[in-house]
């Protein structure tokens, strides 16, 4: 007995009440909660959390890996109309490279070789009309005309830097693989380049066909700035 009035005799003197154990019921239920989570809802979301960021990581590395090209072709805005001028009637080009473009036309004439221009801008309307029409008439598949044509909004001739050059003594071979046996176009291959001419589509391009008529202009920071994706993909 001690002077605060509480008696211990032994370890039995404590309620039964007192003793904080749980008791079967609660414990039943903490078990299925604690499976509940541990077998279904942690896995489910650890597997919804992997398959979500693979699906992103998947996506993220198919547009680093095609820089939003479709069947090959990269994709082109539309170059304003107040930055577009006639260089022929009825072939606009970028004000940027007009005159380069003429330059380059007079340097070849001077040495007997007759350059003619042939298609300039194309506003994507236009380029619709080509693709789908042309692509219907021939009854191929639109993988099949792209490596022909391109599909709207995704060609050269949108930005007004691209150029479709003839021999203006071979009219038959405009358009045609033949045109690489013209003057002109041992012409180009020799001298485009020092007027910042580049051909887009050689013989090695993988979904494109082989265009030796079809040059681009990258003598202005614009000009690379929209070919940039090409040619940094062309050099891996
Ligand atoms: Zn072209």
């Amino acid at each position: 007995m001690l002077g605060n009035g509480i008696n211990f005799k032994n370890s039995e003197d404590i309620e039964v009440a007192e003793r904080r154990y749980l008791d079967g019921g609660i414990k039943k239920k903490y078990v299925f909660f604690i499976l509940l989570f541990s077998f279904i809802i942690f896995p489910i979301s650890f597997y919804v959390v992997r398959k979500l960021n693979s699906s992103l990581f998947i996506e993220n590395k198919f547009i680093e890996k095609t820089d939003g090209k479709i069947l090959g072709h990269f994709p082109y805005k539309e170059v304003g109309k107040e930055l577009l001028i006639e260089v022929e009637p009825n072939i606009l080009v970028h004000r940027e490279m007009y005159s380069s473009l003429l330059e380059m036309r007079s340097d070849a004439y001077k040495e007997g070789v007759y350059l003619v221009f042939l298609s300039g801008f194309r506003s994507i309307k236009l380029q619709n009309e080509i693709f789908y029409s042309i692509k219907s008439l021939r009854n191929q598949s639109a993988f099949e005309r792209a490596r022909v044509s391109a599909p709207p909004g995704f060609s050269e001739h949108s930005t007004g830097f691209a150029i479709d050059i003839g021999d203006a003594l071979k009219r038959e071979s405009d358009f045609e693989v033949e045109f690489e046996n013209t003057k002109a176009f041992k012409w180009l291959k020799q001298n485009a380049a020092k007027y910042h001419f580049k051909m887009s589509f050689d013989k090695n391009h993988k979904n494109v066909d082989y265009e030796p008529w079809h040059w681009r202009y990258e003598g202005s920071i614009e000009s690379l700035k929209i070919f940039e994706a090409s040619n940094r993909s062309s050099k891996k």
